[in-house]
């Protein structure tokens, strides 16, 4: 069985958890390694058994943890050459360090893991799409717009980690400093809840039947705001949320709901 699930979402730390005949990954991990292990263990997993962690891009909610975790349990650490030479995880012994340089499809112990290009303010950031046999997920966070690379290479997943960071109006009248606004509202920032609805709808023309909402801001989003916002457009699409596809928001320190397929 395929199992794919957040264990924490949002920018106090990034962690998805994916298993598949036999394989076990992990998706970045922006909190600590203890923290980590009780997200593993509250869903039947452990840290021992993760056979690599994959990681996005270089900032610290994708990455606290990953050196520790490596070093512990020699686990392997699969990046892009520009999230290698920025992330800040201590020292990785050369033999679980490894890394990619275009975006050509590996096999990550038995997964087709194919990397695509994400806009953001990173080095070499990236998103994973996984081919598990007959079905296929990927994980897009961290998208400052909706990028060819992306739309392409999320269309035909059954199922997807899609971010939907901040409510535009919120953004505009929160608390945040301009240039912070300026930086996330940018196209190499994040995602807003409309855009994320436009790609949501998009994706479900193509076939995905899951979509689990993401990497949520706390100050300028909420689950029911993001929820809501996404559910509206796909309907003004007349796609219908329960019908069409099943969608769920994945909340920030806990994990999510299990997606098998
Ligand atoms: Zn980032
Ligand atoms: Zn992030």
């Amino acid at each position: 069985m395929t199992r794919l699930c957040t264990l924490v979402s949002g920018s106090s730390g990034n962690a998805v958890f994916l298993s598949h005949g036999g394989t076990r990954l992990l998706i970045d991990c922006g909190v600590s390694g203890s923290l980590a292990r009780s997200a593993l263990a509250g869903i039947g997993e452990r840290c021992e058994d993760i056979d690599y962690i994959l990681v996005t891009h270089e900032h610290t909610d994708h990455t606290q943890g990953v050196g520790v975790l490596s070093r512990k349990f020699d686990i392997p650490v699969i990046a892009s050459k520009g999230t290698w030479d920025g992330m800040n995880i201590g020292k990785i012994c050369e033999k679980n360090k490894i890394l990619f340089e275009d975006y050509a499809q590996m096999d990550v112990g038995g997964i087709g893991v194919t990397p695509f290009d994400i806009p953001h303010d990173a080095a070499m950031p990236t998103g994973y799409r996984f081919d598990l046999g007959a079905r296929s997920v990927a994980v897009a966070t961290d998208l400052g717009h909706i990028s060819d690379s992306v739309r392409a290479a999320l269309s035909g997943c059954d199922a997807v980690l899609l971010e939907a960071n901040y409510d535009a109006d919120m953004l505009e009248n929160g608390p945040y400093p301009y240039y912070l606004k300026k930086r996330i509202g940018s196209a190499s920032g994040h995602l807003c809840n409309e855009d994320s609805g436009e790609l949501a709808a998009h994706l479900v023309r193509c076939g995905t039947k899951q979509i689990m909402l993401g990497h949520l801001s706390k100050e300028n989003n909420s689950e029911t705001v993001a929820f809501a916002t996404v559910a509206r457009v796909l309907e003004r699409c007349g796609i219908a949320v329960g019908r069409d596809v099943l969608m769920g928001v994945a909340p920030r320190y806990t994990s999510g709901a299990v997606i098998a397929l």
